[in-house]
């Protein structure tokens, strides 16, 4: 039988170790290697895109540049998702290494006692490594002429606790019975290629956006839910009926279940409830760690690492917690 990938000497190409050994300096090059790297990690102005710049380091040592064209001062991180960060970088450099090492899913609870963080800082830290794993995600289409792809949809939220005695139950299916919170995660997979997920009230709701993600050409395989049928005009469709088989005449949608098994994974082992606001984040790390499952954690690392510096100021975590505490 074939080794797993993740058995394979190939998948393992960083050790956690040698980054918490690394010095404030040592950091601070591997993240202005990633962050520059057309300049092989020599600082580029954020401002003005000016070369030129000298070292003008803050009073407590950690390196400040200020750029000779514009005259204005930046560090390494100014202007990325770790603008602002408190912390020496190693450690950032260390949670993200963590959080690819761990193929499911990382709860910011584990992550805050592993890096002895405020669960806080946690929390915000890993939302902001889904929010540079969602970057790369950003109006993606996939297919083509010739190519194969799966849809399939699933839920999460919304969960009713039954009653304790019998009497009180009722009937959970029924729409009055529900809280509204349940939430439809559709994905759309290219075999052997890349995917892309989205959030619904509903799988229906989720046929326009299907359309706008996946070239036309595409075979698209589906399940039979009847949602799907609207497709037939719009792709060539291959359907797959599970109460009978997962694969039959070159039609299954095994991928994209792959893809609700990881999240479910997720969901069970590591955060509990994923649902509501982040949902979708969580979909997007799902859906970025499936992609890159024959990634070796070195080169995984890496990337997380460059789309976290490609990525502007977070939208939603940027002072998350003095704007959450002043609304409390
Ligand atoms: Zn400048």
């Amino acid at each position: 039988m074939a080794q797993h990938f993740l058995l394979s000497s190939k998948a393992k190409t960083l050790r956690l170790a040698d980054v918490l050994r690394m010095t404030d300096q040592e950091a601070e090059t591997t993240f202005g290697k990633i962050r520059w790297f057309e300049t092989e990690g020599e600082p580029v102005c954020p401002h003005c895109g000016g070369l030129d710049a000298y070292k003008n380091p803050r009073p407590k040592g950690s390196m400040r540049y200020r750029c000779k064209a514009c005259t204005k001062d930046f560090t390494i991180t100014s202007g990325t998702l770790f603008a602002g960060h408190k912390r020496p970088l190693r450690d950032y450099l260390a949670a993200i290494a963590i959080f690819c090492n761990e193929v499911k899913g990382k709860s910011a609870l584990a992550l805050s006692r592993d890096l002895g963080l405020a669960y806080k800082s946690a929390f915000v830290l890993v939302h902001k490594l889904r929010e540079a794993m969602a970057e790369e995600m950003k109006g993606r289409t996939v297919g083509g002429t010739g190519k194969v792809a799966e849809i399939d949809g699933g839920h999460f939220g919304g969960y009713i606790k039954p009653s304790n005695h019998i009497e009180n139950r009722v009937d959970r299916r029924l729409a009055a019975n529900q809280n509204g919170k349940r939430r439809a995660v559709v994905i759309i997979r290219e075999r052997d290629g890349n995917s892309v997920p989205a959030v619904f009230r509903t799988e229906g709701a989720a046929l326009n956006w299907i359309k706008s993600r996946i070239q036309p050409g595409t075979i698209v395989n589906a399940d039979e839910a009847s949602c799907w049928d609207a497709l037939n005009a719009r792709f060539e469709m291959r359907r797959i009926n599970h109460k009978e088989a997962y694969s039959a005449e070159g039609a299954c949608t095994n991928m994209a279940e792959e893809f609700f098994s990881r999240m479910r994974r997720a969901e069970i082992g590591h955060h509990h409830h994923i649902a509501g606001t982040y949902l979708l984040r969580y979909a997007q790390e799902a859906s970025w760690r499936e992609d890159n499952r024959r990634v070796a954690n070195g080169e995984q690392v890496r990337t997380v690492a460059h789309l976290a510096m490609k990525s502007k100021p977070s939208v939603d975590f940027s002072g998350y917690w003095q704007r959450h505490v002043k609304a409390a």
